[in-house]
């Protein structure tokens, strides 16, 4: 049975999920068991709206082994609201148009192809501009 596996996979492929202090509420991704503000124990899971901004970014032209089909691409380093940086590769998006302060939401995407290995798939998170929709939550 890998239904634990499968599980934790999922969350990871259709979230972003960190944890949250419960003494002081500071926002903590990736997580890591132990609050950076205040240093205790924190393991309360802590799920992510996925929206932040750009804080920085850099455009790969040269792409690492498995990535080459998909360069240029731009990775950004994305402030979420809740806090924490997240760095993550943008989609949708025109590397051109990147900005600083670009409002970005996280979608799930496949991001590399293991080429022989029966053609395994890697999903990830990446970051695409978010547009303000007023009637969407
Ligand atoms: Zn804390």
């Amino acid at each position: 049975m890998e239904i634990p596996r499968h599980w934790r996979l999922k969350k990871q492929r259709y979230g972003l999920v960190g944890e949250v202090c419960p003494h002081c509420d500071h926002k903590i991704f990736p997580p890591r068991d132990v609050c950076p503000n205040c240093g205790d124990e924190a393991k309360d899971l802590f799920a992510f709206s996925g929206k932040g901004e750009v804080y920085s970014y850099t455009t790969i032209y040269e792409a690492p082994a498995g990535y080459e089909t998909q360069a240029p691409y731009t990775v950004a380093l994305v402030k979420l609201e809740e806090g924490p940086m997240v760095t993550a590769q943008l989609t949708d998006v025109d590397n051109s148009e990147v900005q600083i302060g670009m409002p970005v939401e996280m979608v799930t995407r496949k991001m590399r192809n293991d080429g022989d290995e029966r053609g395994l798939i890697v999903y990830g998170y990446k970051f695409r501009p978010y547009r303000y929709m007023p009637n969407q939550a």
